[in-house]
């Protein structure tokens, strides 16, 4: 199948043809029309390097409404590296797509210049679980209309000693929301996450 034919928009068609992508790998064939379509939770088993960022990140900005400065999607991920190369791909994905704000924000850095930008509006949040924690903690990042969760190497987020964060995070986005966890390997915790907050996730096994 063509990008087009997952239900890729022709804005995004266009950056990515523009980046070189010219088939989607198998684990965009897979999880691309999932996300897509409403009502989806997905548990993804893939390792770095199959294409996983494209596979969330082409659906994640493709259901943004940029007429709403709301923060409508939340991707967290273990380190800020993985942080800013997400949101750096997801920039050059969106690049057509005008008004769309994606803010990484991670440890390590200036948290005031974080909440200047959150102030202004931004639809699409890259987080690495420390710092969001922080944020929410002093009252700076909303939450509450969060409808897309990624969970990208969540085994590395439990290892690096994420889970309570992480629990703190999911308990404060609406329950109505999709969610999507990417693991390069499934120990119990994980399937504990996915039980305690995802209703029938389907399993995508790359
Ligand atoms: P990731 O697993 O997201 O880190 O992606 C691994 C590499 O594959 C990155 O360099 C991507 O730019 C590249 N990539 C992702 N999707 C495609 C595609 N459909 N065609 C060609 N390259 C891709």
């Amino acid at each position: 199948k063509t990008f087009e034919e997952l239900g890729i928009d022709s804005k995004i068609l266009k950056a990515i043809s523009e980046i070189g992508f010219e088939n989607p790998m198998p684990v965009q064939e897979q999880v691309i029309p999932l996300l897509l379509a409403e009502n989806t939770d997905i548990v993804a088993l893939a390792q770095t390097g199959t294409g996983k960022t494209a596979a969330f990140g082409l659906p994640v900005i493709q259901k943004i409404d940029v007429s709403d400065n709301y923060p409508q999607a939340l991707i967290l991920s273990p380190t800020r590296e993985l942080c800013l190369q997400i949101a750096s791909d997801l920039n050059d994905y969106s690049k057509y797509i005008s008004g769309l704000k994606i803010l990484p924000v991670y440890g390590g850095s200036s948290i005031e210049s974080q909440i200047r930008t959150l102030k202004k509006g931004v639809q699409i949040i890259v987080a690495t679980p420390g710092r969001l924690i922080d944020l929410m903690n002093r009252k700076m990042v909303k939450l509450d209309r969060i409808s897309t969760v990624i969970m990208d190497e969540a085994d590395e987020m439990l290892n690096m000693g994420f889970t309570e964060s992480i629990n703190e995070i999911l308990a404060a986005i609406p329950e109505e929301r999709n969610m999507l966890l990417f693991s390069a390997t499934m120990p119990a915790e994980i399937a504990k996450i996915a039980k305690n907050y995802m209703s029938n996730p389907k399993e995508v096994v790359i």
